[in-house]
């Protein structure tokens, strides 16, 4: 009986025309996918990307060297170095971020008593070598320059909740 209803499936059809069936009823059906790169699904204000050194408006550096950061950075990814500038304020010399090592828990933003270090919105910034992932002060202020708009946007709408 078996083989005789398999052999009647096989000459009717039947699993094409139901696989069809339900082609034809997803095809009317919102889409579950997006067209990535040229569509992208919203990002929360608390998104951890990417990271960047954030300026005051007038273009002085918000970082003001305290090193909390890289004192609760649990990767051990952040080196700071710094000396007090001539007008005797403290500033960092050297601000490196080994990508390679975080593991994006935010804990360096949330440390930072001047909104300096940020975690941006930016996922793309994939590299061909490792070396590309070693970040530097000047990579990281290039990268709050490039992102401020959205990094302002992000600590102002999330402030309710800090
Ligand atoms: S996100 Fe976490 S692991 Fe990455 S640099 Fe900040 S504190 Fe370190
Ligand atoms: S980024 Fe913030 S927490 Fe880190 S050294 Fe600068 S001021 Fe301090």
């Amino acid at each position: 009986m078996a083989t005789l209803d398999r052999t009647a499936r096989s000459f009717l059809l039947t699993e094409l025309v139901s696989g069809f069936m339900l082609t034809l009823r997803y095809m009317f059906k919102p889409k579950a996918t997006i067209n990535y790169p040229y569509e992208r699904s919203p990002l929360s204000p608390r998104f951890r990307g990417e990271h960047a050194l954030r300026r005051y408006p007038n273009g002085e550096e918000r970082c003001i060297a305290c090193k909390l950061c890289e004192a609760i950075c649990p990767a051990q990814a952040i080196t700071i170095e710094a000396e007090p500038r001539e007008d005797g304020s403290r500033r960092t010399t050297r601000y490196d971020i080994d990508m390679t090592k975080c593991i994006y828990c935010g804990f360096c933003q949330e440390a930072c008593p001047v909104d300096a270090i940020v975690e941006g919105p930016n996922t793309e910034f994939s590299t061909e070598t490792r070396e590309e992932l070693l970040y530097d002060k000047d990579k990281l202020l290039a990268n709050g320059d490039r992102w401020e708009a959205e990094l302002a946007a992000n600590l102002q709408a999330d402030a309710a909740y800090r």
